[in-house]
């Protein structure tokens, strides 16, 4: 029987309760894990001796290139695992958009837990087995959309899978079945937006009430946020997890456009990317995850490329626990370097998503010569003056960001759309 992940403990709990969580996943996973003991061996620590969470700092950072290098040295599992491999009964992967998929192994144990969180969210987010659930993806891989599937299940909510099926029939399946919560990245519940418009389905009319949104920032741009609660005349909620991490990221009802993570599950910290300096609540940088409780394949510090700021007011909505301003920022290694500005691509996205008339766009960034350049290929809806739009565009894009942004605007239906996560930055070098 797994221990719940409680959202409304104090302050004080989820301290003890962090605290506890360390010692035991340390007393626990060592010395038989075979990555974290040869890892802390070669730093020189003796991990017995220090105290939770006062030393934690001591410990050097995890990072996923060390997991990969893990994996390819002893395939498959690469010593990653503090239970004998028949014990698992999971494997997911992540995408590998930047390289090798890493696998991810659970336990019955472990995954129970996964399930947990998510419990944990549908009770916030006021998901209870009058609602039917549905999951338009393909259910490759991918660990979220598995565990969200599963935990809904659990919750006593009917569950409808949604792989191998065309948008079109997506939606058709969704309205035949009064679907009332979906769960998509932001990406795909525009893109359906966009399908049943072209059908004549009015999704504002359907039963939908609510999307859970994840996989890329989105869920908490206000833009974006704003386009698909139109689009749907549904609430959104933000959320995030990764295959490494689990899911632990939510939004409450009070606050839109940020998300709490739940620390009854992990430790988390906020550093500088750079120099790894930890940084106070109120800066921006990149979150470093402990999950102390899921020991049968644990992350100790681990860096997890996400751009976060922590919100350092309490939130509306009474809670203690961490709550990250504006969700996932960006990525550490998406940062776009254009004439000595950085600029994420989800401020790019704030900005585009702010009008209606585009559709889609895809960035391209050009490093062949001297100057870095952006251009951004906007795809406008069918019906509008294109000069005017690009004129615009250009316009607000110069005004926001303090440099000249080339707009290109192109045929409607020319650019890709995606079922995931949109891949809307292109590097020419
Ligand atoms: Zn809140």
């Amino acid at each position: 029987m797994v221990r719940p992940v409680p959202s409304d403990l104090s302050r004080e709990a989820i301290n003890q309760l962090q605290a506890e969580g360390l010692s035991e996943l340390l007393a626990t996973i060592l010395p038989g894990h075979g990555f974290y003991q040869r890892k802390y061996h070669e730093a020189g620590l003796s991990v017995s001796r220090l105290r939770f969470p006062r030393d934690l700092e001591q410990l050097p950072f995890t990072t996923k290139a060390e997991l990969l290098a893990a994996q390819l040295a002893v395939p498959p599992h690469g010593n990653l695992l503090t239970f004998p491999f028949q014990h698992y009964t999971r494997m997911h992967q992540t995408s590998g958009t930047s390289g090798r998929p890493l696998r991810w192994y659970d336990t019955q144990e472990s995954w129970e837990l996964l399930l947990e969180c998510w419990r944990e969210k549908f009770r916030i987010a006021g998901i209870d087995s009058n609602d039917r659930l549905f999951f338009p993806f393909s259910f490759g891989p991918f660990l979220g959309f598995w565990s969200a599937f599963e935990a809904g299940v659990r919750h006593g909510c009917l569950c409808l899978p949604g792989g191998g099926m065309s948008s079109v029939a997506r939606l058709r399946f969704l309205l035949d079945n009064q679907v009332s919560i979906v769960f998509c990245t932001p990406t795909y519940a525009i893109r359906l937006v966009e399908v049943a418009t072209q059908e004549g389905i009015k999704l504002q009319n359907s039963s939908v009430r609510a999307l859970i949104v994840a996989g890329e920032p989105g869920g908490s741009i206000p833009a974006t946020r704003q386009r698909i609660e139109t689009g749907w005349g549904a609430r959104v909620f933000d959320h995030n997890g990764m295959t490494e991490t689990g899911p632990l990221g939510f939004e409450c009802i009070e606050a839109p456009g940020g998300l709490h993570l739940l620390e009854a599950a992990c430790w988390p910290e906020v550093i500088e990317p750079t120099s790894g300096r930890a940084l106070a609540p109120g800066e921006e940088g990149e979150l470093v995850i402990t999950s102390f409780r899921r020991v049968a394949s644990p992350l100790i510090r681990y860096r997890t490329g996400d751009l976060v700021r922590i919100d350092p007011q309490p939130c509306a909505c009474g809670r203690a626990l961490v709550r990250l301003d504006g969700g996932i920022r960006g990525r550490v290694d998406d940062m776009l370097l254009i004439r000595g500005n950085n600029v994420h691509p989800s401020t790019l996205q704030m900005i585009l998503h702010r009008f209606e008339q585009v559709a889609e766009y895809l960035i391209e960034v050009d490093t062949r010569s001297a100057l870095t350049s952006l251009c951004v290929r906007v795809e406008p809806t069918p019906t509008y003056d294109r000069a005017l739009l690009k004129e615009q565009l250009e316009q607000t894009l110069r005004s926001e960001l303090l440099f000249r942004v080339e707009v290109e605007i192109v045929e409607p239906g020319s650019l890709a759309r995606a079922e995931m996560k949109a891949k809307r930055v292109v590097r020419k070098s």
